[in-house]
């Protein structure tokens, strides 16, 4: 299949109400009020162009791909191939090169199983941070158990940094992979990645960076950054749900055995042997899902139409209204201040737990989220069990911040 012709992408001014009437799940009332949607580290929304996109897909296009040379069937291999190409757009890749999978935590395991453990030695070490989500610390354990390897993790500072130092002097020559999250679910935190892909790169070490709270808040340029593997997620980034890809350089993925077998990732099966398809096909066995990469492509067309730089920006400008707030009010504590940080605004409060306070935003239409947010460590690391966390996305405005300023007063008043 050619590559798509690649269409310039002229963003929009930044027209915060015409951007929340692309949502309609934002007109959506919540405990009887209006909705502040401050999850989006969790899942974000879905604009309507994304919707239409998948509605059309299986009103008009829908069959299965590759296997039929009907009218029905020519036209789903089109979308989904054509998704494909959008998709390796928006990351500066090679078509070829990105494989898709079910989301950030399956592109992560498909990398430990197909890449690491065929590499791994006993003794040998994989290098994340403190910082990780857990999908980025749980299949590297997973396969390093099965060789006597291990999973060391860099140190972070009090106010959420990588301890930068300390993470280069754990780079050594029983190091395998360095893996990193672009953006901390949990503190914000925008890791040193170039910085980090450079130093590992100078002793031979590949890396794999976890973008899935990157994509929609930064522009990411995979060959720019000269990273090994990038793994993200569509439905953090205004897209549907359990799709995803990973972006894999060429030569990784030629030398990678596959991992799933079934339909579409062979050349030819004999009761003697199997050959397998060329890449990305050989990583992605059975009935792909159509619709989600139609719907991933058009929420990246969405991003793009707004510009990144522009999300970037009116989120940055939110995060900096959002802490004055927050810090403003008494026996608040917000965990991770970094001096490069996305979005997201985590806290807790002397006077009630996490999840309490959840429920009392809850009552005020204030959506987060409350708990370990998958980063366990974390928790241990600031000692804590729990934080609330606010996450901002594309839509969130000053009056998200608040309504979520004043639910946190109620908070203080009901149990102080
Ligand atoms: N890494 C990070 C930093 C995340 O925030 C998440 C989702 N919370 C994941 C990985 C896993 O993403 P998914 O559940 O979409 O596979």
């Amino acid at each position: 299949m050619n590559a798509a012709v690649p269409r310039p992408v002229i963003p929009l001014p930044f027209d915060l109400e015409r951007i929340r009437a692309d949502f309609p799940i934002l007109a959506e009332p919540v405990r009887g009020g209006r909705l502040a949607y401050l999850d989006n580290g969790a899942t974000t929304q879905k604009p309507e162009s994304v919707l239409r996109a998948m509605d059309h897909y299986y009103r008009h296009q829908n069959s299965n791909v590759h296997r039929a040379v009907h009218d029905l069937a020519e036209r789903a291999t089109t979308a989904y191939e054509a998704a494909r190409d959008r998709i390796a757009r928006f990351f500066g890749a090679a078509r070829e090169e990105i494989v898709f999978t079910r989301g950030t935590t399956e592109a992560i395991n498909l990398v430990a199983y197909s890449y690491l453990l065929p590499r791994l030695k006993a003794g040998d070490e994989i290098l994340v941070t403190g910082m990780e989500h857990h999908s980025n610390i749980v299949p590297w354990q997973l396969v390093a158990a099965q060789i006597g390897a291990r999973v060391v993790a860099a140190p972070v500072t009090d106010s959420g940094e990588l301890d930068f130092d300390a993470w280069r002097g754990m780079l050594n020559d029983r190091t395998r992979l360095v893996a990193v999250g672009h953006v901390s679910n949990t503190l914000g935190t925008i890791n040193p990645v170039e910085d980090m892909i450079r130093e590992a790169h100078a002793l031979g070490i590949p890396v794999l960076v976890d973008g899935a709270q990157a994509i929609a808040h930064l522009a990411v340029d995979v060959r720019a950054l000269d990273v090994d593997f990038y793994a993200s997620s569509a439905h953090k980034a205004y897209g549907p749900t359990g799709f995803g890809t990973l972006y894999a350089k060429r030569g990784h993925l030629e030398a990678m055995q596959p991992w799933h077998g079934g339909g579409d990732m062979i050349r030819t099966v004999s009761f003697e042997g199997s050959t397998w398809n060329d890449i990305p096909y050989k990583f992605e066995a059975g009935t792909p899902d159509m619709a989600g990469a139609i719907g991933f492509a058009a929420a990246l067309d969405y991003i793009e139409a707004q510009g990144l730089d522009a999300i970037a920006a009116h989120e940055h400008a939110l995060l900096e209204e959002g802490t004055a707030r927050l810090t403003a009010i008494p026996g608040l504590r917000l965990i991770g201040t970094a001096r490069r940080k996305g979005g997201i605004l985590s806290f807790v409060m002397d006077c009630a737990h996490p999840q309490d306070i959840g429920t009392i935003l809850d009552q005020s239409g204030v959506a987060v989220r409350t708990g370990h947010h998958c980063t366990m460590p974390l928790m241990q690391r600031f000692g804590i069990p729990a934080t609330v966390r606010a996450s901002l996305g594309i839509y969130n405005g000053s009056d998200d911040l608040a309504q979520l300023e004043a639910a946190l007063h109620k908070v203080n008043r009901l149990f102080t």
